[in-house]
């Protein structure tokens, strides 16, 4: 049987450990969120290994926390994407839109769409029914490739076969955040843009958004 001192020593080291777990935990995550900013403003993204997992360690925790206090967890996960992004500017920024890809999801087309499904996605019949079509012809002529995916397995065939240096995904909200963890997990240069409105069929861009990321370093940005 255990003796009182010995039940009090034991609670008493659990404790100090608890304690020294937070503590590290904490300042571990200071460093994140210094380093993080410190990037931002630099426009150099330092450490980005221990940054991004640093987010990913912190935002499960954050996450938890929100769930616990029964608070909408989105809103975090639009702010990491932000992050993402601002942490991404200058990369993207400077890599020409010839090496760029952009990948669309394919809820954004019009629920009569007649485009053909390809082993390089849906191929666009331009036919006015919805603004992927222009917005395709405007990317292509920047230099961009652009795919309308079906699915993540497309992306990641796509981004072998041709290597782009940089990727636009755009989706909604959990599809962008795991496209740009797969991006990082492949040391791509990722920029995140999410869509208005979720769903399976004709979900909303603010096509601005995409454009306001596309044109980053071509001298014609806002
Ligand atoms: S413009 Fe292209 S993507 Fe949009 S509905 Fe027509 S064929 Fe489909």
């Amino acid at each position: 049987m255990i003796s009182a001192t010995l039940w009090e020593q034991l609670m008493f080291t659990i404790g100090e450990i608890a304690v020294i777990l937070i503590a590290g935990f904490l300042i571990f995550s200071t460093i994140v969120v210094a380093l993080s900013f410190y990037s931002i403003k630099k426009g150099h993204f330092y450490f980005p290994r221990l940054v991004k997992s640093g987010i990913t360690i912190s935002e499960g925790m954050a996450k938890g926390l929100c769930k616990f206090f029964g608070l909408d967890d989105k809103e975090l996960t639009a702010f990491s994407i932000r992050l993402h992004n601002a942490m991404n500017l200058t990369a993207f920024s400077e890599i020409p839109p010839e090496k760029r890809a952009v990948f669309l999801p394919q809820c954004l087309r019009s629920a009569s769409c007649p485009a053909n499904l390809t082993p390089e996605g849906l191929i666009c019949r331009r036919c006015g029914r919805c603004e992927i079509g222009a917005h395709i012809d405007i990317l292509e002529r920047m230099g961009y490739k652009v795919w309308i995916a079906p699915g993540s397995t497309l992306i990641k065939r796509m981004v072998k076969k041709y290597r782009p240096e940089a990727v636009i995904g755009v989706g909604c909200i959990i599809e962008v955040r795991e496209g740009l963890e797969l991006l990082d997990k492949i040391n791509l240069t990722g920029m995140g843009v999410v869509t208005l409105k979720d769903g399976c069929v004709e979900t909303i861009l603010n096509w601005n958004d995409l454009m306001d990321v596309a044109t980053l370093g071509c001298g014609s940005e806002n």
